[in-house]
């Protein structure tokens, strides 16, 4: 491309997906984390892939797509200070944007990649479309930074520390997991929800429930809401988190490493009671207990170790620590 456009590789590399490797996503797979898949191939595409900007496209000389509106994080034009849209407004299908140059030697004078090729309705046109939902100067400042997270490779952190920009998103990516909340045991969408005068609905699931994978409408509620656990960082988070019982450890076990921003909000908000005993300290308690004259049963390491509570479970016949030790052993 850079040949035949006679232009440098570095301006062709600047305008791929690829180059956003290290400020966005780690891993060179297929379907990379934080951009959105297009789904299908060709004229045939599943996914709503593709976002835009009416406004945009319309001031645009020679219309073109920006590379940012594949990042599923990104869901509003801060030019225009509006939503992007993910569907055509005249057919709802998703944005197809093809050559269709139909074996025409020269390039037209007229841009045909802002019409739709199913209905015909030309993208620049605005719809109507008017935004529904307010929106919070906090979701404005969040879409802000994301912004300039993807351009400058690092951003400020939510703790206002400086912080690489792929260790930002892998923590936003954390935190809108635990607000989809597919997994019945995480309800903090039901903290957050609230507070907007909203219902806690799931969004639309998707066959692999990842946020990349929502359509535009989904990811600008769950954009909202962690707007809303991101402000005051962590007071916020930490109370939303206790209020949904939502313990750190559920989010630890995901794959992955858990950036430093995100794991001292993590710490401050985990369940003492929840601190797992290894075996080898159990173990050492039980035999510092014989000694002691004791006899060293579950009951008095739990205590010993920190472990032992009166709260029941509601089954009601268990202990929940006699739980942990039967689970552990
Ligand atoms: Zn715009
Ligand atoms: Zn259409």
């Amino acid at each position: 491309m850079a040949d035949i456009g006679r232009v440098p590789y570095q301006l062709i590399w600047q305008t791929s997906l690829r180059s956003y490797e290290g400020i966005i996503y780690q891993n060179t797979a297929d379907n990379p984390a934080g951009i959105r898949p297009l789904g299908g191939r060709g004229k045939q595409r599943t996914a709503h892939g593709i976002a835009f900007c009416p406004e945009c496209l319309a001031g645009d000389q020679m219309p073109y797509f920006r590379r940012r509106w594949r990042v599923s994080y990104v869901v509003a034009c801060m030019e225009h200070r509006r939503l992007l849209l993910d569907a055509c407004p005249g057919c709802a299908s998703s944005i197809m944007v093809i050559s269709a140059d139909e074996g025409a030697k020269s390039f037209p004078r007229y841009p045909h990649w802002t019409r739709c090729i199913r209905c015909g309705y030309d993208w620049r046109r605005e719809g109507d479309l008017a935004e529904s939902i307010s929106l919070s100067d906090s979701f404005w400042q969040l879409q802000s930074q994301i912004h300039g997270a993807i351009t400058h490779s690092w951003t400020i952190g939510p703790d206002g520390s400086e912080i690489m920009s792929l260790g930002y998103f892998q923590g936003l990516r954390y935190l809108l997991r635990a607000l989809i909340g597919y997994q019945s045991h995480i309800k903090i969408r039901e903290i957050v929800a609230p507070h907007f005068g909203e219902l806690a609905l799931p969004p639309q699931r998707s066959q692999r429930s990842s946020f990349d994978l929502l359509r535009q409408c989904d990811r600008v509620f769950l954009m909202r809401y962690l707007a809303w656990l991101l402000e005051e960082w962590p007071d916020q988070y930490i109370a939303a988190a206790i209020g949904a019982k939502l313990r750190p450890s559920y989010l630890d076990m995901y794959r992955g490493d858990i950036p430093f921003w995100l794991s001292k909000a993590f710490d401050a908000c985990r369940s003492h009671p929840h601190y797992p005993t290894s075996n080898e300290e159990w173990e050492s308690a039980r035999l510092y207990l014989q000694r002691r004259g004791m006899e060293g049963n579950n009951f008095q390491v739990s205590k010993l170790v920190g472990r032992y509570w009166t709260v029941r479970r509601s089954s009601g016949t268990r202990d929940a620590a006699n739980d942990y030790k039967l689970s552990s052993m």
